[in-house]
C-alpha cells in the first residue's frame, strides 16, 4: 500500500532537523508498489529517503522522495550455527540488532545503535567499533527504475568499500533497495578490540551477546548527541586515506596522531583528531557547531538551515586544509 504526500515538511524525516520541505513524497511497501508509482513515468528528480539520518537538505526538494515502510524480519534458512535472515529496507536497523541477540545470532552486535533503516545499511557499508555491514550482508534485493524489474545482487557485486558501495556510485538514482539479506552465526564471535568496547564488556560480565550490545549502546550514546536532543547526522566527515608517505611526514611532525593501516599501503587518518588538532573541537558558529565530545559530529543547536551547516563545514574543511594540508570528505549526502 501506497501512502502520498505533497507539500510536506522533512522537518521530522530528517535527524539535523532542518526545515525543508518536498514537492512529493510517497511511503511505499512492497515492489509493486513501486511499479505502480514509477509506471506514472519516472520523475526527472527522485531518491530514496529512508530514516534521513544520512541527508542533509539545503533547500527544498522538487522531486519525489521514497520512504521504504516494510518492516517484516524472515529467517530463511537454518544450516548447523549459519543462520540467513532477511529484513525488509522499512526495518529499524537497531531493531534488527536487538532481534538478532534476542535470538542468540552473532555478526551486528557491534552496529548497536546505529540510526537508520536496514535498506540503506548497504548503501554506504554502515560500520562501527571494528564491524561494517558488509561482514555479514550477502544479498542486497533492489527494484531496478529503468526496467521495472526486481533484481538480486551478491554482496561480492556491492562494491563494499569503507563507507562505500555500489549503490552510491554505479546505482545511484537507478534501484531502490527493498531488503537485504544477512548471515548470522550461533558461534560466539565477540569482536572487542576497538576502543573502550573491551573495557566495557568487562565491566558488565564478559563477552555475551547482550553485554557487547549494552557496552555499545552505552559507548555511543555517552559520546554521540541524540538527533532527537540535537540536530546531528552522525559523522559529517569521513576519515581521509592517504598515501603513506603523506601520513609518515605527518607522523613526523605529530607523534601522537593517530593512524591505520588501509588497503594498498595506505594509511587512514581520524577525522576527529585532525578537527579536534585544528582547534575547531566545540567550536559554535551561530546555530551550527562541531559537538564538544565528538569533533566528527556537526550539529544544529535548533533552527540552523542545511544552508548554514554547509557554510559552516566548509569552514572546517578549510581550517584542516590549512592545518595539515589534508582534504577531508563529507559522509553525509548533500541535497
Ligand atoms: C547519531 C548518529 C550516529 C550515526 N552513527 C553511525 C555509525 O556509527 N556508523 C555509520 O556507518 N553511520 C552512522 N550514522 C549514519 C546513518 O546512521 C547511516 O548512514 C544510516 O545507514 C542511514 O540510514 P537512513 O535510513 O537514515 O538513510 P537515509 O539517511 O534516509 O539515506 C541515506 C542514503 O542512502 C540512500 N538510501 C537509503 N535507503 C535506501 C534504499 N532503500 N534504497 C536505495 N537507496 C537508499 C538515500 O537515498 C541516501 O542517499 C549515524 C547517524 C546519526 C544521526
Amino acid at each position: 500500500m501506497i501512502r502520498e504526500f505533497h507539500q510536506i515538511s522533512l522537518r521530522d524525516r530528517n535527524s539535523f532537523g532542518v526545515e525543508q520541505r518536498a514537492a512529493h513524497l510517497v511511503e511505499f511497501e512492497t515492489p509493486d508498489d513501486l511499479r505502480e508509482i514509477f509506471a506514472r513515468g519516472i520523475p526527472p528528480r527522485w531518491m530514496v529517503l529512508s530514516g534521513g539520518n544520512n541527508v542533509l537538505f539545503t533547500e527544498d526538494y522538487d522531486g519525489l522522495l521514497l520512504t521504504p515502510v516494510a518492516r517484516q524480519i524472515t529467517i530463511l534458512e537454518e544450516r548447523g550455527e549459519t543462520i540467513r535472515v532477511r529484513a525488509e529496507a522499512g526495518v529499524e536497523w537497531d531493531d534488527l540488532v536487538e532481534w538478532a541477540v534476542e535470538r542468540g545470532l552473532w555478526g551486528v552486535e557491534n552496529l548497536s545503535l546505529i540510526p537508520g533503516k536496514a535498506g540503506a545499511a548497504p548503501v554506504q557499508n554502515i560500520g562501527a567499533y571494528g564491524c561494517e555491514a558488509a561482514d555479514t550482508i550477502r544479498r542486497v534485493e533492489m527494484f531496478c527504475v529503468e526496467t521495472a524489474t526486481m533484481l538480486t545482487l551478491d554482496a561480492a557485486h556491492c562494491g563494499f568499500g569503507y563507507r562505500e558501495s555500489v549503490f552510491k556510485h554505479a546505482l545511484k538514482g537507478r534501484v531502490v533497495i527493498t531488503a537485504v539479506e544477512l548471515e548470522l552465526s550461533r558461534t560466539p564471535r565477540p569482536r572487542l578490540g576497538y576502543g573502550d568496547v573491551e573495557r566495557e564488556v568487562e565491566a558488565r560480565g564478559g563477552a555475551t551477546l547482550r553485554n557487547i550490545r549494552e557496552a555499545v549502546c552505552a559507548i555511543r550514546r555517552s559520546k554521540l548527541p541524540d538527533p532527537a536532543v540535537l540536530g546531528n547526522a552522525g559523522s559529517f566527515f569521513k576519515n581521509p586515506v592517504v598515501e603513506a608517505p603523506v601520513a609518515e611526514a605527518l607522523l613526523a611532525e605529530y607523534p601522537d596522531m593517530p593512524h591505520y593501516p588501509a588497503p594498498e599501503g595506505r594509511v587512514k587518518l581520524a577525522a576527529g583528531w585532525l578537527i579536534d588538532r585544528a582547534g575547531m573541537k566545540g567550536h559554535r558558529e551561530g546555530n551550527v557547531g562541531v559537538h564538544e565530545r565528538q569533533a566528527l559530529v556537526l550539529v544544529n543547536y535548533g533552527g540552523a538551515t542545511g544552508g548554514e551547516v554547509i557554510a559552516f563545514a566548509h569552514r572546517v574543511r578549510q581550517r584542516v586544509r590549512e592545518r595539515f594540508g589534508i582534504e577531508i570528505d563529507t559522509e553525509v549526502n548533500i541535497l
